[in-house]
């Protein structure tokens, strides 16, 4: 069955045609740059239309309780951190409670996550950075935050995505793998990943096209057997002929 035209409005057949990537299977010609970014806006209003406005799955009051959620959030599901965050945020509620508690009395709080004894060294490391360096108060531009403990550039383009409002890429795993398949980077490393989604993309749309990607990728484009046959952006991926064929898994 013919996938849904993937925009959210009748496209013309030849807008159709253009947009459509060079086949990752044939021989690939090279992309322009200008019409991998009408691609890429394509593609963000697809997501758009699919998944909408997307909240913060990571249950916090503040900021702070934000930061200290994401960080933990590595190598872990959301739904896992949302246990132990409500215990650790009443026990230690800002900063200043955190970096004065023990570690072990961190390491027992967050126990069920992986990497926790790494984990409660960032938070209670990053909580001590918050109270010396920046008055209790979570800083809000990247070159601050990526200082912190615990704190990469994808943790700091969530928290100034959601907590400050400035644009930024998150590029997690699921982002790094669908940008690849769908031809929006031919790299590896994240930062690069993040650079090159910046300069197809509008500033306006970074935050949201990278979150709602992530939910692109657990719902739909899986690491190990992405469902095309039912992907509404199988007509703007080039990875799309190489696994339509493939048995699509139901919907979760
Ligand atoms: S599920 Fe298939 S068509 Fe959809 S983005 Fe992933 S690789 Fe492309």
């Amino acid at each position: 069955m013919p996938a849904r035209a993937p925009f959210g409005f009748d496209a013309p057949a030849e807008a159709l045609d253009r947009l459509t990537p060079p086949s990752a299977s044939a021989r690939p010609r090279r992309e322009r740059q200008a019409d991998k970014a009408e691609r890429a806006l394509a593609i963000a209003a697809e997501l758009a239309s699919l998944y909408g406005e997307v909240d913060c799955p990571l249950i916090h009051r503040n900021t702070f309780e934000l930061l200290m959620a994401v960080i933990l959030s590595a190598q872990c599901t959301d739904a896992a951190v949302n246990k132990v965050t409500p215990a650790l945020f009443e026990r230690y509620p800002d900063p200043s409670t955190l970096s004065q508690a023990s570690l072990s009395d961190i390491e027992s709080c967050i126990r069920t996550l992986g990497l926790f004894r790494a984990k409660a060294k960032s938070l209670k490391r990053c909580a001590g950075q918050l109270v010396e360096v920046h008055h209790g108060e979570v800083p809000s531009s990247m070159d601050e935050l990526t200082k912190l403990a615990g704190v990469g550039r994808k943790t700091a383009n969530v928290i100034r995505g959601h907590a400050f409002g400035e644009p930024g890429i998150a590029v997690d795993t699921h982002c790094r793998r669908l940008s690849r398949r769908l031809g929006l980077t031919r790299n590896q490393d994240p930062v690069k990943i993040e650079a090159d989604l910046a300069r197809i993309l509008p500033p306006v749309e970074w935050t949201n096209f990278s979150h709602r990607l992530i939910i692109h990728g657990r719902r739909v484009c899986f690491a190990r057997q992405p469902a095309c046959a039912r992907c509404t952006l199988n007509r703007l991926c080039p990875s799309a002929s190489q696994s339509t064929s493939r048995s699509a898994p139901a919907a979760p």
